[in-house]
């Protein structure tokens, strides 16, 4: 499993330009296929269900990260982590989950638990359940990927949510086409009414960067503008 690396990438605050966190997102070193992003092998490790175990080995990961930054200056940091929707039904995967949290000692506060709408789209009363049982032991929950395949805006307002990421396909967009700005800034408008913020990912342009502070509305910024998924080295070097 040493094959499995840990990147991260920041997240920063709109309004204060600061790192406030960042995401956690795994690559394979692998001895015979070479270097791989998780596109080349998450879908097929879902399929052969060896997803539970990369991605407890992640959250393994990236929360002793968290902890320590969290200890060595830097206490309100947080750390996000993806969690594929094969991890998600599993049934026992809130008592696993707060099994990793426990284990590293994380301030399981700091760590922010990102699930797909392709998850959500699950029987509700499932769904609503594990989400409610994961916030339960502390961490928060981000909705990724919004806007893509079965996306619904009554989700936003169902689940108990605390971060909406928009799909990096609205930002490509983003001054070329008014339907993908239109969408960006009704979700932003809809999360910010119910209390949820909003974070854009795929950021890379300047003007792109213009259009969503001009919106007022949105909290966080991730995208290649500020950096790519660094290292665990380089990115604390950089950025703590
Ligand atoms: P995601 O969760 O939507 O993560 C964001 C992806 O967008 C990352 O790709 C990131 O490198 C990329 N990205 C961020 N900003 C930009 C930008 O400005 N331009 C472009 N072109 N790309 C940008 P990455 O690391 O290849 O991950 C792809 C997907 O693999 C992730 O999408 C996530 O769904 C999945 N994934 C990554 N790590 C894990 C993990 O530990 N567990 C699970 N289950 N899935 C993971
Ligand atoms: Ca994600
Ligand atoms: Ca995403």
């Amino acid at each position: 499993i040493q094959e499995f690396l840990v990147y991260y990438q920041p997240v920063v605050d709109a309004v204060t330009k600061k790192c406030t966190s960042c995401e956690a997102l795994v690559r394979w070193d692998s001895k015979s296929l070479g270097f791989m992003g998780p596109s080349d092998f998450v879908p097929l490790a879902e399929y052969l269900g060896l997803i539970t175990s990369i991605g407890d080995y992640v959250l393994e990961e990236a929360c002793s990260q968290c902890r320590y930054w969290n200890e060595h200056g830097y206490p309100d940091f947080h750390v996000n982590v993806n969690l594929s929707v094969v991890q998600l039904l599993q049934k026992d995967v809130v008592k696993n989950i707060e099994k990793i949290l426990l284990k590293t000692g994380v301030n399981p506060k700091n760590i922010i638990l990102e699930i797909t709408e392709s998850f959500a789209i699950n029987d509700m009363n499932r769904v609503l359940e594990i989400i409610k049982g994961l916030k339960k032991l502390g961490p928060r929950i981000a909705l990724d990927d919004f806007g893509t395949g079965y996306s619904s805006l009554s989700h936003i307002r169902e689940l108990p949510i605390d971060i909406i990421k928009i799909d990096r396909c609205f930002v490509i967009d983003l001054g070329k086409d008014d339907y993908a700005e239109t969408f960006v800034r009704m979700v932003a408008e809809l999360a910010d009414t119910i209390g949820v913020r909003m974070c854009v990912e795929g950021v890379e342009y300047d003007e792109q960067l213009q259009i969503l502070k001009d919106m007022k509305k949105v909290q966080y910024i991730q995208g290649y503008y500020y950096d790519k998924p660094l290292t665990e080295e380089a990115f604390e070097k950089k950025y703590l």
